[in-house]
C-alpha cells in the first residue's frame, strides 16, 4: 500500500525569492556588526521560524526614554517594568515598518534561558529588540547572559508565527489590491492600515467605488491569486538617484509612503509581483499569491477632510479572512436560531420583527396614554368624596416608568382645571416599584400639586424621612428610592407625609 502523502507548509522561501541586483552589495558577514534593515533574514526569507546569530549590542532602556527622538509636542510614553534593548547581527523578528507592525518572538541563550521579545523597532538602520523584565534586578541578571558576542537562537514561537503569517498575507494582499486598483481605476492608494487582528484592513483611495467596481477589482485580484503569481524581492544599494519618492496628486495630497527620513540602512528594496507590480517596501511578503484569496468588503466608507475627500476600501485575506467568515457565520447562525428560521430567511425575518415591534410600541404608547387618563379620572372621582380644603392622595403602582407617572400628573392637572373644583388645592404622590424587587431595586416617586411650595415641601420631607434622592421644579418633585419597597412601611410613610401628618 502506498504511503499517505503529507503536504507540509514550506519552511523556506524559494532560492530566487531574494535577489541582490547591485553588483557591489553583499550581506555583511562580520558578526560584530548588525546586518542593516533591508537585508535582515526576515526580509530575505520570510518563512524562516528560527535562526542562530549573536549579540552585537545590548543596553537597558531608561524608563520613560523614547526609542526615537519624540516629535515636537508628542507625549513620551512611559514603559512598565524595566526594558532591555538588544541589537543582533541578524534577526527573523521583523521591526515594524512600511505599515507592517512589529513581530513578537524569543531570544534564547543555551537551553535554559529564553527571553520574550515584545517588540522590535527600526532605529536608524538597525533592528532593536525589546525585552521587558518585571524588576531592574531581573534585567541585570539577563545582562549577564546576553553579553556582546553571545550566540543566541531567535525564534518566532507559535503565536509569533501566526501573527507574522497574518501580517505577511495582508501586506502582500495590499500590494496586489493597490496595483489592481491603480491599473483598473487609475486610483492611487493614499495610505493603508494593517489594523489589529481580527479587524478588516483598509486602503484609502481618492473616491468611493461602486459595488460593480468592487466586484470587478476583487475578481481581477483573485484571478491573479488563482494563477499563483510569484513574488520576489529586489535589493540594491540606495543612492541619491534611486531614492523612492512620493507622488503628488492634483489636490496636493501625497500617494504612498516615501523612505523614512531617518533610515540609514543604505538599501533600496523593491517588492515585485510578477507581471503585476513593483513597489518599494521594507515589509515581509509571501513568496507567491497562492492562498491569498482576497475578499473586499462590498462597500467603501467615505471620509471627508476639510479640503479633500477620500474613501476607505476594507479587505481581508488569509487566516484573518477565515476568522472573519467563521465569526460572521456564527453570528448569522445565532440570529437565525433565535428567529427560528434558516440563515437565508434571517434578514427578512429581522425586518418583520422590527416592524412588529414598532407597531407593538405604538400600541403600548396608546394604551399607556388611555391608562394614565383612567388613573387620573379615578383620582378626580375620589375628590368628590372629600370635603377638606386641600385634596391629598397617594397611589402606589408596579412597573410603571416615570414617564407614565408624569402622564397621570399631566392628565389630572388637565381634568382638575376643567372641573368645578378648580379653585381648590390638591397634593398627590405616586410611587412605582418593580414587581420583583431586590436590595438594589429602584422605586420611583412623583409628587405633584396645585402649589409649587407644597410639592417641594413634601419632596424635601421624603428626602429627610425616607432617604429618597431627587429634586423638583415648579409643581412637580420626582425622585428615586433604592431597596425593597414595602407598602406597610415606606408606602405608609409617604401617605402620612402627603397628608401632612407628622411621622
Ligand atoms: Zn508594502
Amino acid at each position: 500500500m502506498a504511503a499517505a502523502a503529507v503536504v507540509l507548509f514550506p519552511v523556506t522561501s524559494p532560492v530566487d525569492y531574494h535577489r541582490i541586483v547591485s553588483p557591489r552589495l553583499t550581506i555583511p558577514t562580520d558578526t560584530t556588526k548588525p546586518i542593516p534593515v533591508g537585508l535582515l533574514s526576515c526580509q530575505r526569507d520570510p518563512l524562516l521560524h528560527r535562526i542562530e546569530t549573536s549579540v552585537v549590542d545590548v543596553f537597558p532602556l531608561q524608563e520613560g526614554a523614547p526609542q526615537k527622538p519624540p516629535r515636537k509636542g508628542a507625549k513620551v510614553p512611559r514603559s512598565e517594568g524595566a526594558v532591555l534593548q538588544i541589537i543582533l547581527h541578524d534577526t527573523i523578528i521583523f521591526p515594524e515598518g512600511g505599515g507592517q507592525p512589529s513581530d513578537v518572538g524569543f531570544i534564547s541563550v543555551g537551553y535554559d534561558h529564553t527571553f520574550e521579545v515584545f517588540e522590535a523597532k527600526r532605529v536608524g538602520g538597525h533592528a532593536v529588540h525589546s525585552i521587558r523584565f518585571p524588576t531592574p534586578d531581573e534585567l541585570q541578571k539577563a545582562q549577564l547572559l546576553l553579553l556582546v558576542g553571545t550566540d543566541v537562537v531567535v525564534t518566532l514561537g507559535d503565536d509569533g508565527h501566526r501573527r507574522r503569517l497574518d501580517h505577511m498575507t495582508l501586506h502582500t494582499s495590499q500590494h496586489l489590491l493597490s496595483a489592481v486598483l491603480e491599473q483598473r481605476t487609475q486610483l492611487p492608494t493614499l495610505s493603508w492600515s494593517l489594523t489589529a487582528y481580527p479587524s478588516p484592513c483598509y486602503v484609502e483611495i481618492p473616491r468611493a467605488l461602486t459595488p460593480e467596481e468592487v466586484a470587478s477589482i476583487q475578481d481581477e485580484a483573485n484571478a491573479l491569486v488563482f494563477e499563483g503569481r510569484r513574488v520576489h524581492i529586489e535589493v540594491e544599494e540606495l543612492h541619491a538617484d534611486n531614492v523612492p519618492g512620493v507622488a503628488r496628486l492634483e489636490n496636493g495630497r501625497s500617494a504612498g509612503k516615501a523612505l523614512p527620513s531617518d533610515y540609514t540602512g543604505g538599501v533600496k528594496r523593491t517588492v515585485v509581483i510578477d507581471g503585476v507590480d513593483r513597489n518599494p517596501c521594507c515589509g515581509t511578503h509571501m513568496p507567491s499569491l497562492h492562498n491569498l484569496q482576497l475578499f473586499l468588503l462590498p462597500h467603501t466608507e467615505a471620509l471627508s477632510r476639510s479640503a479633500t475627500t477620500s474613501a476607505r476600501l476594507y479587505f481581508l485575506a488569509g487566516p484573518r479572512l477565515i476568522t472573519y467568515l467563521t465569526s460572521t457565520h456564527n453570528q448569522i447562525v445565532r440570529v437565525s436560531s433565535t428567529l427560528s428560521c434558516g440563515a437565508p430567511q434571517a434578514p427578512d425575518r429581522v425586518l418583520q420583527v422590527v416592524e412588529e415591534r414598532k407597531a407593538a410600541e405604538k400600541r403600548v404608547a396608546d394604551l399607556e396614554s388611555q391608562l394614565a387618563s383612567a388613573v387620573a379620572k379615578e383620582l378626580l372621582h375620589t375628590v368628590t368624596q372629600v370635603t377638606e380644603e386641600r385634596f391629598t392622595a397617594y397611589v402606589h403602582r408596579n412597573d410603571d416608568p416615570l414617564s407614565f407617572l408624569g402622564a397621570v400628573a399631566w392628565e389630572f392637572a388637565e381634568l382638575w382645571t376643567a372641573s368645578e373644583r378648580a379653585s381648590k388645592r390638591y397634593l398627590i404622590a405616586l410611587t412605582s416599584s418593580p414587581t420583583s424587587q431586590t436590595v438594589t431595586s429602584s422605586t420611583l416617586v412623583l409628587v405633584f400639586g396645585s402649589e409649587d411650595a407644597s410639592a417641594k415641601e413634601v419632596g424635601e420631607r421624603l428626602k429627610l424621612e425616607l432617604g429618597v434622592k431627587g429634586g423638583g421644579k415648579g409643581p412637580r418633585w420626582s425622585g428615586k428610592w433604592t431597596g425593597v419597597w414595602k407598602p406597610a412601611k415606606e408606602g405608609e410613610l409617604v401617605g402620612k407625609v402627603v397628608r401632612g401628618i407628622p411621622v
